[in-house]
């Protein structure tokens, strides 16, 4: 099983890295493909350059061999859909099953998504939950895939929609921007090795 993390790493943090190993955990997953997105469609741009956040997460990553850097998006024209990069990985991992995560705030906007509902004929989707947390009411087309057995994420490729408790760390790539924009210092929020890469090249300032 592998796991997918889409997300614009401007700069990657604990957040991200934090919850990405509690599912390669939980889901005894062979690797993690965390992929920077060129052009989100749903959200203001990336601050810092698509090459510096590629090289900011492969820094961040580096003492999980398990984890990977995957530059498809930045490699596409245009705007970074997740239909798009879940073709593609289903056409590099044929016979595997591939597990879309994502917060429960992306899930609530799932909706607007560009052929949202075709997401599942290439992948699982795992949405990542607070202890506690209690979904929104949920339709007819997502109750048909929702399942409360892992087991089940294994023994199909895709087409299951899973909700998966994590520890959450409040921490996010806007509030360290805000902090080194503001001259503070955003320690212990982000791996060392980022920060001083930030820093060496003044950005987020
Ligand atoms: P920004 O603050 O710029 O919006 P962000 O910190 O939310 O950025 P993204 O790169 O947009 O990070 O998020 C990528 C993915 O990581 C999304 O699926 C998001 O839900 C998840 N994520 C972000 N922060 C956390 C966190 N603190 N804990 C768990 N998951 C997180």
């Amino acid at each position: 099983m592998i796991g997918i993390f889409g997300g614009t790493f401007d700069p990657i943090h604990y957040g991200h890295l934090r919850a990405a190993l509690e599912v390669k955990e939980i889901f005894n997953l062979t690797q993690v493909r965390l992929i920077p997105s060129a052009q989100p469609p749903h959200r203001v741009q990336p601050i810092a350059s698509a090459a510096m956040r590629l090289h900011l997460l492969k820094l961040g990553i580096s003492d999980q061999p398990s984890f990977v850097a995957d530059d498809r998006e930045l490699k596409r024209a245009g705007r970074s859909y997740m239909i798009d990069t879940l073709h593609s990985l289903r056409q590099d991992f044929p016979t595997q099953s591939l597990l879309l995560f994502m917060g429960s705030d992306a899930f609530n906007t799932l909706a607007t998504w560009y052929c949202w509902q075709d997401l599942f004929t290439y992948a699982h989707i795992v949405v990542l939950t607070r202890p506690g947390f209690v979904s929104q009411t949920l339709d007819d087309f997502f109750m048909a895939r929702l399942t409360t057995e892992s087991q089940e994420l294994k023994e199909q490729q895709a087409g299951r929609l899973f909700f998966q408790s994590v520890t959450q760390l409040d921490i996010s790539a806007s509030a360290i921007r805000q902090l080194i924009a503001a001259g503070k210092d955003p320690g212990f929020l982000l791996p060392d090795k980022v920060l001083t890469t930030i820093k060496q090249n003044k950005l987020y300032q």
